[in-house]
């Protein structure tokens, strides 16, 4: 796709609109970059881009915006449905995400994930296991920096580790990852996609411009994904914790195993891992699936899994206080995230949960809560439906609290050895934070003060 010369609109100023924008203006491309905001509330530096020669359209966007436009981009948080953007399709305008155009300027070949849950630590690991092959790994997506500014750092010699939304693949054209993975689906922006079924045909654009050159990594255990092996092209692994299987990855007597192409590696036991929960075997089993697809060794493969610690606010112990462990689980926003936490640990938790509800059903995680949980402490816009929800299946420790501060004050006095204190929220936290990093920073302060 040539960009040279084009007329370009890229909708939205975060971090991938206003790097997209950039990097095309720089390229020789016309860019108009609007947000619907008014620019006072963006609170953002836009000078580098006015110097390039970016246009800048802030506040209320209507049709003219389109005149002249060759190609549209979307940036993650804009529905592809909204009218704007129907209106260009209308009119023939190229519209796109911000990972297409990645992909059209990125001279390595890309490993794209996705999923509902456990994209960032599965890409983590990914790119910990591929930089062992000695090859220029770069890791991106919506980790970090975005995916089209990373890729000028590789060339083809290199490899592009990407996490992927589903709300970026709904802007693809030529996008065609080289090995593909879907880890798991569970309803979560349903808000965004209306239906399962859209939400399941958007994930699966990852493969949708796959041949028989290319690899699809699938969850065995989780019938919607299986489920795509049917559909498509590419050669398909599976991934299992449950199931030995005759072709694939997946656990026998403790030890993670590949058998492919009637070759069986042994790659280490479970039990070295040290993140923590059996989502955690299942992300490490991806990441072994796709790093053995891409060349590295199960030797190398094996001695990255047993350093790995995992990602910030993802289960991550936080200190030691009174004897009492506390870990930071901010990244949970919603209820199966926070299923896999409690899971994690064998009982015995004072768990800190609520934020802005996302109303998605509580029965599991409650009766995950009434199993696992010795105290449940509540903040947050969720509080209320929370409790109710708790008081239902039966929980009978709740408490209800106005702050993170209050809360994590109470779970001090509450907890006796051997419990352990975990914040998962289950919930956004937009309610009182900016995002969730914010709020896992603050409870991660809060428990390092009370040492
Ligand atoms: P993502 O990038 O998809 O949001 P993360 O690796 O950041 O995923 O993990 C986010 C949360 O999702 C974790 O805190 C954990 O609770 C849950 N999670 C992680 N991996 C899995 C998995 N394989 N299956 C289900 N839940 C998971």
């Amino acid at each position: 796709m040539e960009f040279h010369n084009k007329q370009i609109l890229v909708l939205g100023a975060g971090i991938s609109g206003m790097s997209v924008a950039h990097i095309l203006q720089n390229m020789g491309a016309k860019v108009i970059l609007s947000d619907a905001k008014p620019i006072e509330k963006l609170n953002k530096d836009f000078t580098y881009l006015e110097k390039a020669g970016v246009i800048l359209s802030f506040g209320s966007q209507d049709e003219s915006l389109l005149n002249n436009i060759d190609y549209l981009i979307v940036s993650p948080g804009i529905s592809i449905n909204i009218p704007l953007i129907k209106a260009a399709q209308a009119k023939g305008i190229r519209v796109m995400s911000e990972i297409e155009v990645a992909y059209q300027l990125c001279k390595a070949p890309i490993i794209a994930i996705t999923g509902t849950n456990g994209k960032t630590t599965t890409t983590t690991l990914i790119g910990e296991m591929l930089k062992t092959t000695g090859r220029d790994v770069v890791v991106g997506g919506n980790i970090g920096l975005a995916l089209s500014q990373e890729v000028a750092a590789v060339n083809e010699t290199g490899l592009v580790v990407a996490e992927i939304s589903s709300f970026q693949l709904e802007g693809i054209i030529d996008f065609k990852p080289y090995i593909a993975a879907v880890l798991n689906l569970t309803p979560d922006h349903l808000d965004r996609h209306n239906s399962m079924e859209v939400y399941k045909s958007t994930k699966e654009r990852i493969f949708a411009n796959h041949t028989s050159e290319n690899f699809v990594v699938l969850n065995y255990d989780d019938p919607l994904v299986r489920d795509m092996a049917e559909r498509t092209s590419s050669q398909v692994m599976f991934f299992s914790r449950q199931a030995e299987l005759s072709e694939g990855i997946f656990v026998k007597d403790g030890v993670i195993t590949i058998a492919w192409q009637g070759q069986s590696h042994e790659i280490g036991l479970t039990a070295d891992l040290k993140i923590r929960g059996g989502h955690n075997i299942e992300n490490a089993l991806a990441a072994c699936g796709v790093s053995f697809l891409a060349g590295a060794k199960p030797s190398d493969m094996a001695l990255v899994l047993s350093n790995f610690t995992g990602v910030e606010h993802r289960i991550e112990p936080v200190a030691k206080v009174n004897g009492i462990e506390y870990y930071n689980d901010s990244k949970a926003t919603n209820p199966e995230s926070s299923i896999k936490a409690l899971e994690a640990f064998n009982g015995n938790i004072v768990l800190i949960a609520g934020g802005r509800d996302k109303n998605t059903d509580l029965s599991e995680f409650m009766q995950k809560v009434k199993d696992k949980v010795d105290h449940l402490i509540l903040l947050g816009e969720a509080k209320k439906r929370f409790f109710e929800a708790a008081d239902k299946f039966g929980v009978s420790q709740i408490h209800t609290v106005e702050s993170l501060a209050d809360a994590v004050q109470l779970a001090n006095t509450l907890a006796k050895p051997p419990q352990v204190v975990l914040l998962s929220p289950a919930c956004s936290s937009y309610d009182m934070f900016n995002n969730y990093e914010e709020r896992g920073k603050v409870f991660k302060d809060l428990v390092r003060q009370l040492g």
